[in-house]
């Protein structure tokens, strides 16, 4: 907190409708008063050494501040680009991707009652990035599972359940299969569970939990699921299908040396500089930074304000079946506020 009484976070602002999504979420924050103050930087990434990276003063802004709230980065396909957000996953040692998933009111979908709350491991598995060729036609790729980064998230998700009112964690898994990979993760969970001894801890393997989970999504709404990588990537994008899509769903990438909030969609090219973007995912995502802050209170009223706005269904946006342009929406949930 600074000497005017406000917090600085970063912000970046990201590409394609990253920058229309941020002024929305930029807006509203000024309306409802919020004690932060942005700090802009842009990691388009820059050549240095014969190697593209993420600006300096970019790194050393969120190093410095610990918070950032982020838009969609364009990630160019197989151009030997090593992911921006994977470069950022890696500089800030962001060990947790948390995904939660709650129906929308107004918002119509299969099923009304979703609630999910999904923890990702985000550094290892089989996206550690360790793949080579042991001979012509044969590849191979290593799925990296250690102690240290299991029993991390394990106990992130204990905490986050503790914190969140939920009193059951339940590890997703193919230890049926992967008997030592997957069976350490188990086991560094089973081990942080007796440090939790009010919260109810369980496994489950991850088909079973896709079952499940898509035919009675409430038995899903009291607990915390945790999991390896690639697990979490897949079955997060599930659970934000039972909402009604990547559009709505928030996620924060918790780390050692800082975290960093940010929707799970991309820049989306085909409706970017028009006016049109949805911004409550990225809106969302910040309020998931403002309880990590503590700022509860303004995360509450802000919340309450675009879900209002959402379920009266009079300003909203294309993609939720409406017609108003981002301003539109962002000025309905502003109106909320006052
Ligand atoms: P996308 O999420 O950008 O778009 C998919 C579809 O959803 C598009 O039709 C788009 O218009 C729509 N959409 C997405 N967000 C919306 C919003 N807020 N409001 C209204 N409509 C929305 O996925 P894509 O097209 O596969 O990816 C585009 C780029 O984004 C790629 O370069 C990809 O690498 C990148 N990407 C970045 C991130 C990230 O930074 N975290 C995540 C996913 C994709």
């Amino acid at each position: 907190k600074g000497p005017n009484g406000k917090y600085t976070v970063t912000l970046i602002p990201g590409d394609g409708i990253g920058p229309e999504i941020s002024e929305s979420v930029k807006a509203i924050y000024t309306a409802a008063k919020v004690p932060i103050q942005w700090e802009e930087v842009s990691v388009t990434p820059i050549l240095k050494d014969g190697k593209t990276v993420i600006p300096d003063d970019a790194i050393a802004s969120v190093k410095k501040n610990t918070v950032a709230l982020k838009g969609p980065l364009a990630t160019p396909i197989g151009k030997g680009h090593v992911s921006l957000n994977l470069t950022l996953r890696r500089t800030f040692n962001l060990f947790a991707n948390v995904r939660p998933c709650a129906s929308i009111k107004g918002f119509k979908t299969p099923y009304d009652d979703v609630n999910t709350v999904l923890i990702r491991e985000n550094t290892e598995g089989e996206y550690s990035g360790i793949e080579h060729e042991v001979v012509d036609g044969v590849v191979q790729s290593i799925k990296l599972i250690t102690w240290e980064a299991s029993e991390r998230v394990a106990r992130y998700a204990f905490n986050y359940a503790k914190d969140n009112g939920r009193d059951r964690v339940t590890a997703v898994h193919k230890a049926n299969i992967m008997k030592m990979s997957d069976g350490l993760f188990l086991s560094a969970c089973r081990q942080v569970s007796k440090d939790f001894p009010d919260i109810r801890y369980d496994e489950d393997l991850l088909d079973r939990v896709c079952l499940k989970v898509t035919t009675d999504p409430r038995p899903y709404n009291d607990r915390v699921m945790v999991m390896p990588n690639l697990y979490g990537d897949i079955l997060s994008d599930m659970c934000a299908g039972l909402i009604g899509g990547l559009g709505l769903t928030p996620s924060g990438n918790i780390g050692k040396d800082a975290s960093i909030f940010e929707a799970v969609h991309g820049s989306a090219p085909d409706i970017a500089g028009k006016g049109l973007a949805n911004p409550t995912a990225l809106l969302l995502s910040s309020m998931m930074m403002l309880r990590h802050m503590n700022l509860y209170d303004y995360a509450a009223k802000i919340e309450n304000a675009a879900l209002t706005t959402i379920a009266e269904g009079k300003a909203i946006t294309g993609d939720l079946g409406g017609k108003a342009s981002t301003k539109e929406y962002t000025d309905a949930i502003i109106k909320k506020l006052a």
